[in-house]
Parts: C-alpha cells; sequence; structure tokens
C-alpha cells in the first residue's frame, strides 16, 4: 500500500466521522489496542502505514473499508501492461447509507432476473398494488399536457403554490405566501436541496432514530453530522424528549421530525409536538417537517402540523402527492417556508439558489396539485373502515403479533409497520441478514431496522400495501420461517 494514499484516505474517513486523532486514540483505548498519539500522527502524515491488526481497527471505527484505506482495491497492471485508471465513486459517498434500495434489494433482484417470484414489502410505492390515481387527475393532467411543455418558474406554477398555500392555511400553518412554497421532483428532491442549502462541515442536525433515510443520507451528504435521537416504542414510538435535549450542542442547527412515520406508522399527539417546539425554541432551532403522510391518518385521528404551533421559529413543512394520491411516479411534492422568515434570510436565499439550479420540478405533475389538493380526497375512502389501508393495517398487526418472538406497536398512520424481534429467542445479531435469509427461504423482501437507522438487530418493516390474501401469504410464511430461525 502507498503511504501517500493511505494517508490521505485515512484523512478523509476522519473527516466525514468528524473524528480527531485523539478520537481514534481514545477508541483504540476502549479495545484494548496499544495505538499512540505519535502512530496516528505518523500515518495521517504518510510516514508509516500501520500494522494489520490496526488496519482493521481503522477500518471499523472510520466505517470504511480496510482494502478501500489501503488502495489495495485499486486496478493493479499486470507486469509490463500500462496502468488502467479506475473510475471510483466520491468518498463523499462512503458514509452515506440508503439500504431501501440497498445489497438485498440488489440480491432480490438477481433472483427475479432468475424467474423467482418475489414478494416485495420493501418499499412504499402504492401503484404495482392496484392503488391507483383518481381519474380526475389524470384526465387533468393529460388536459394540461401540451401546456406543460416549458420551464415553469424555478419555485413553481403560481396555481399549484397557490393551492398548496391554501391548504397551509387549513392547517394553520402561519405566515405563508405564494412565495414560501417550493414544488420538488418529490418531497426527496426538496430533503436534498435543504440539506445542502443548510450544513456547514461539521454543523450538526438532530434526525430520528428510526429515520426514513433519505434524511440522514442528505445531511450526511451534505457534510453535516447527523446525531440521531431516540423515538421510544414503549411510548407509541414518539420522540424521546429528554433524548434530544441530552444531544444538543451548540452546533445543532435544526430538528427532522417526520409525522406521520415512516418507518413506524406513529402519528405525534398535539402535546409531544408542543414540547418539540418548545425546545426548539430554547435553543433556537429551526424545524423540519416531513408530513408526506399527513393525509393517511387513521382512527378518526387529526393531524397536527408542527409548523402551526411555532409562529415564531422558522419551519419547513414538506408534502406531496405521491402517497395521498398514489401518484409516487409523478415526482410531485412541495415544502412550505412558516414562521419567523427574518431569522432565516440568507438560509432562504441559499434554498432559492439551489432551486433555480435546477430550473424548475415537472411540470405536467405540477399542474395537478390544484385538482388533488382540492374537493373530493378518494383517499379518504381507503382509510376509513372497510378501506383497504385500514383493514390490512388490521390485519398484518394482528398476523404479525401473534408469531411468538413477535411485537409491534399498532401504526395509526401511513402504511408501515416496524414489528420487533426477540433477538434472545431467535439469536439474532444481523438483521440484515435476517432478511437476507428470509429473502433467500421464502422469497419475501423485507427492509432490516439498521436501513433506517435503528441500532439494535432487532427490528425490520413491512409496507402493508398488499391486498389481504397477499399478505396472509407473506405473514404465513413469515411465522414458518421464524418457527425454526436461529442465527
Ligand atoms: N419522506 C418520507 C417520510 C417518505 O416515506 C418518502 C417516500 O417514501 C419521502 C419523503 C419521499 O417522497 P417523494 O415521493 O415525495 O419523493
Amino acid at each position: 500500500m502507498s503511504n501517500e494514499l493511505f494517508a490521505q484516505r485515512l484523512k478523509s474517513a476522519m473527516e466525514q466521522q468528524h473524528m480527531k486523532q485523539v478520537d481514534l486514540v481514545r477508541a483504540a483505548e476502549e479495545r484494548g489496542l496499544k495505538l499512540g498519539k505519535s502512530h496516528v500522527s505518523q500515518y495521517v502524515s504518510g510516514k508509516t502505514v500501520p500494522r494489520e491488526e490496526i488496519l482493521r481497527f481503522l477500518a471499523e471505527t472510520l466505517q470504511v473499508d480496510a482494502g478501500w484505506l489501503t488502495g489495495d482495491d485499486e486496478t493493479k497492471p499486470a507486469d509490463g501492461e500500462p496502468y488502467v485508471r479506475e473510475f471510483r465513486k466520491s468518498t463523499k459517498l462512503d458514509h452515506v447509507l440508503y439500504d431501501v434500495r440497498g445489497p438485498v434489494v440488489e440480491e432480490a433482484d438477481r433472483m427475479e432476473n432468475e424467474g423467482v417470484r418475489i414478494l416485495k414489502l420493501n418499499i412504499g410505492n402504492p401503484a404495482p398494488f392496484d392503488f391507483h390515481a383518481p381519474d380526475e387527475v389524470v384526465f387533468d393532467l393529460r388536459r394540461q399536457l401540451t401546456k406543460c411543455e416549458g420551464y415553469s418558474p424555478a419555485n413553481g406554477l403560481f396555481s399549484a403554490r397557490k393551492a398548496i398555500m391554501q391548504y397551509a392555511q387549513l392547517k394553520k400553518i402561519p405566515n405563508v405566501s405564494v412565495d414560501d412554497i417550493y414544488t420538488g421532483n418529490g418531497v426527496s428532491e426538496l430533503i436534498n436541496l435543504c440539506m445542502s442549502a443548510l450544513l456547514d462541515n461539521g454543523d450538526e442536525i438532530l434526525i430520528p432514530s428510526p429515520d426514513y433515510p433519505l434524511w440522514t443520507a442528505c445531511a450526511t451528504l451534505a457534510g453535516g453530522k447527523v446525531v440521531h435521537y431516540i423515538c421510544d416504542e414503549q411510548s407509541d414510538w414518539y420522540p424521546d424528549l429528554a433524548d434530544i435535549r441530552r444531544k444538543i450542542t451548540s452546533r445543532t442547527k435544526a430538528i427532522v421530525i417526520i409525522n406521520p412515520n415512516n418507518p413506524t406508522g406513529a402519528l405525534y399527539p398535539r402535546e409531544v409536538l408542543q414540547q418539540i417546539v418548545d425546545i426548539a425554541r430554547e435553543h433556537q432551532l429551526m424545524i423540519f417537517s416531513d408530513e408526506i403522510y399527513d393525509r393517511l391518518v387513521m382512527d378518526g385521528e387529526e393531524h397536527v402540523s408542527i409548523a402551526s404551533l411555532a409562529p415564531d421559529l422558522f419551519c419547513v413543512t414538506y408534502s406531496g402527492l405521491s402517497k395521498s394520491h398514489m401518484v409516487a411516479g409523478f415526482r410531485i411534492g412541495w415544502m412550505i417556508l412558516s414562521g419567523n422568515k427574518r431569522i432565516a434570510r440568507d438560509y432562504i436565499e441559499g434554498i432559492k439558489m439551489l432551486s433555480n439550479m435546477r430550473l424548475c420540478s415537472n411540470v405536467p405533475a405540477q399542474s395537478i396539485v390544484q385538482t388533488a389538493l382540492g374537493g373530493f380526497q378518494s383517499v379518504n375512502s381507503y382509510i376509513e373502515p372497510g378501506g383497504r389501508i385500514y383493514e390490512q393495517r388490521d390485519y398484518i398487526y394482528h398476523a404479525l403479533t401473534e408469531i411468538p418472538g413477535i411485537t409491534a406497536v399498532k401504526p395509526k398512520a401511513a402504511f408501515y409497520i416496524f414489528p420487533k424481534l426477540d433477538i434472545k429467542k431467535f439469536h439474532i445479531v444481523d438483521d440484515e441478514k435476517f432478511v437476507l435469509d428470509l429473502l433467500k427461504e421464502k422469497k419475501i423482501l423485507l427492509i432490516h431496522g439498521g436501513g433506517f437507522n435503528w441500532h439494535q438487530p432487532d427490528h425490520f418493516r413491512v409496507v402493508y400495501l398488499p391486498r389481504l390474501e397477499v399478505l396472509k401469504e407473506a405473514a404465513g410464511k413469515i411465522a414458518d420461517f421464524l418457527s425454526t430461525y436461529h442465527q
């Protein structure tokens, strides 16, 4: 291995993990390894490279591949042959986790290519499960298509933003004009945009664990330091307020909440939201609230937008049509800036700059926002008793919790459940291996808890969008699998 390349990669990995030389020395000490400060500084300056055991420790601690650190993964020319340059992904991606489409999914794809039928309960995509866009939405999209050939204003068509503004009024989100609304190619694009515009290297942002992993991925990619706060299963998966308080430092800029929640299906009550606002107010944090499931709330509960409780703070609220109107493929979402925009003037400049740079979001999809948000809401028929999402939720909750070794909190919203495995009973130490074993044996694809930045190997997520017959088959197979499974 080349000393120089090693030093360069070590420094980059340390920077990504926000670790200094002393942190490595301390971590080694905790592991009972002998690693002096002088050793680390020699590695960093390219004077020497570590022995095997220390190399493995460094790779593990910095969450990188040992082969990558040493450069041994580079293509080496055979004797006499010219050097072949290999193109590698940016090291910025080394710490980005996005397992919702990760290695287990790749294995499922491989199996499918070999002709195996896989039951996919891994992704919140309504259309493949016979959920379709309301007729009126498709009709209006067709009618307007020829008028949507050009770019729209960067933040979106006026008609779309006006309809979203009126929606914000219904949700009692304060201080919102049409200019405070930005449409995006799904909420996904806007999450990425907001993280890029906000975070300097090392800035901290509080994100829930478990989370929708795009938040952690985008914040990390932007150079931020993600600090996960726990959502507490014992308290219906509500954010643990004491944990949030404990994790705030002078570098914390913002807190993210996902309400209703993916992957837990939790819906946060007003009192919990109020307490999060109180903490944000005390520590002058910005609030990002991902509310893409706000129209998929069951049991007669009401969704409260946290921004409606925080007129004096700066809030960004996200929603879209992917889930409520079953048009995830159209790629249309939005964000609403609200509350105290004065304190965020410079940040908003950054948002505008990035929004302008992407020219605009998908215009045909913007053209149906007004139709979608107004009048009859067909989604309501799915979430009341007798409706597909409601009945599928009840079924999967009962079927899974009847399996010995599984417990779960009943979801109140969205279409996910995040059950807990008794890891002692099954000797589970690796949740990714659990879902891979299930995939190989029963041809069912789930995502392990680790894919949602949950740090114990004891959870998995089920998407309960498929029809009852399919869910019955899946629950039966999971029960059968677990009746003998041990790691
Ligand atoms: N936020 C959450 C919590 C989600 O679950 C998803 C998609 O599953 C998204 C955002 C992304 O949605 P969009 O289709 O609008 O990009």
